[in-house]
């Protein structure tokens, strides 16, 4: 099982309706995709299967969604404005540029070897606010969700009357103008996040992190369906840890083109709340951050057994939804070689993930009685507002449960004439195969119990 190849992929997402290239019509955009009408109910049901996993199910998580445009000194003492570059080179043979730490000395262009030295490219979108060119209005398009929370700190512990240690959950859009875009969805300009900063106790910090890093392995595998052989922990060098942090690890998949990083669990100490922070001296933070004399808060939590302010270490879970989508799919796609050459494809997503949870087939697509039952129970079945339905009369039988399977519709009901005489229906499983007649009454605490 498992895609092989991106192409498999890339074909699979185009013909059905997954992903399409962005602005496709005029040659495309690099680096940015739109997700079909399949794609975004993948793309949602993970989202908030995430969001189910660690803001319902726990009881220290609040959540947020936080502005994408912030006042440009956020990214001034967040660091970003100094530090969020990635090294570029160009080849002077054939013009091509590209990131110096993705290539191996010569131009995957041309092979040239004369390439620039590596030079700082930064990669935040940098956009004017308001209608004046006045070169103080700009500010950038947000690199990463994270800062929203950082910023409103204060804010969510005040509303919430929180105590140490918890967490905020925000899910959103983030863009980074990446050198070079590439593979799919897996290196995009325009990206969403999902995002937890959990606050600790300074001291708590290297063990909430040890947690983080098996809590989240634990998501990928149990709730979304990737195959533990394919998850690797990353332990960053510390020479090539992010401006922020004491240490990251990286969640590594098996994605087609290789072993790549999915999500990012970063120990960012108290650098961030710091930085944000006006009378630093004060706090006696661990993080080196530069003095603050336009920030008019004091990024801290008042400990009541101490009775002083101290400011919170964060542990960071950061997950890319792209990736992760592109993660889900090439885990569950696979081509099973029938007969006389004959291929089947199939999408094994867990029910939950799944952008069609029942497609209701009608075995004779002339026959009044038939028909009616069948959109009747579609129609049904999707009121109930818990199961995606859909109702395909377009083809012959066979045919139809290919397609369903192509696209990881985990059941297909079909009615024939035996349902018109006694109120049964088959329903067939896309991994098993396997048909069982059901009563049309039974047919949605069936699927509701399957699709959890
Ligand atoms: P990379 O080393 O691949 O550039 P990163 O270390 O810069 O990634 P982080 O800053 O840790 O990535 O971002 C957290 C997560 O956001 C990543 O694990 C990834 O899932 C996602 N992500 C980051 N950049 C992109 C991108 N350009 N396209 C798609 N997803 C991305």
């Amino acid at each position: 099982m498992a895609a092989q190849t991106m192409d498999q992929l890339v074909s699979l997402c185009k013909r059905r309706g997954f992903i399409f290239p962005g602005s496709e019509i005029y040659g495309g955009l690099q680096g940015a995709f739109d997700y079909g009408p399949l794609g975004v109910e993948l793309k949602n049901n993970l989202k908030q299967l995430w969001w189910r996993t660690n803001v319902y199910e726990r009881d220290d998580m609040e959540g947020l969604d936080a502005a994408i445009l912030m006042n440009k000194l956020t990214w001034r003492y967040s660091g970003h404005e100094e530090t969020f570059v990635d090294p570029m080179v160009d080849c002077r043979h054939c013009k091509g540029r590209f990131r110096a730490d993705h290539i191996k000395g010569k131009c995957p262009n041309c092979g040239s070897t004369d390439l620039t030295e590596p030079r700082p490219f930064n990669m935040m979108f940098k956009t004017q606010i308001g209608p004046l060119p006045d070169p103080e209005s700009y500010s950038y398009l947000r690199p990463e969700t994270a800062q929203g929370i950082f910023v409103n700190f204060k804010n969510v512990l005040d509303s919430t009357n929180r105590k140490l240690p918890f967490g905020i959950a925000q899910i959103g859009k983030a863009f980074r103008n990446e050198i070079t875009p590439r593979n799919f969805i897996f290196r995009v300009r325009e990206l969403e996040q999902m995002e937890i900063e959990y606050f600790v106790r300074p001291g708590d910090d290297e063990a909430a992190h040890k947690q983080w890093v098996e809590t989240r392995v634990n998501w990928w595998v149990n709730t979304c369906g990737l195959d533990r052989a394919d998850v690797e922990e990353y332990h960053v060098p510390a020479g090539e840890l992010a401006h922020y942090s004491k240490a990251t690890v990286d969640l590594m998949f098996r994605f087609p083109i290789g072993m790549e990083e999915l999500e990012g669990i970063a120990n960012r100490t108290d650098f961030d709340l710091g930085s944000h922070t006006a009378d630093q001296e004060k706090l006696k933070l661990t993080a080196k951050v530069a003095p603050n004399p336009d920030s008019i808060a004091r990024l801290s939590y008042f400990d009541h057994t101490t009775n002083q302010h101290i400011v919170p270490f964060v542990i960071e879970p950061s997950a890319g939804v792209d990736r992760g989508t592109l993660a889900v799919l090439t885990s569950a796609y696979e081509e099973q070689q029938l007969d006389k050459g004959d291929v089947r494809t199939v999408l094994h997503l867990k029910p939950a993930l799944a952008p069609i949870k029942v497609a209701v087939l009608p075995l004779k697509k002339n026959h009044d009685g038939i028909v009616g039952l069948a959109k009747n129970i579609k129609r049904t079945l999707q009121a109930s507002g818990e199961m995606r339905s859909v109702y395909d009369d377009t083809a012959a039988i066979g045919k139809l449960y290919r397609r369903q399977d192509e696209v990881g519709t985990p059941f297909c009901v079909t009615v024939d004439f035996q349902s018109l005489e006694d109120q049964t229906v088959t329903v067939r499983d896309r991994d098993t195969m396997a048909q069982e007649r059901i009563a049309v009454p039974d047919l949605q605490p069936y699927f509701r119990e399957r699709l959890r």
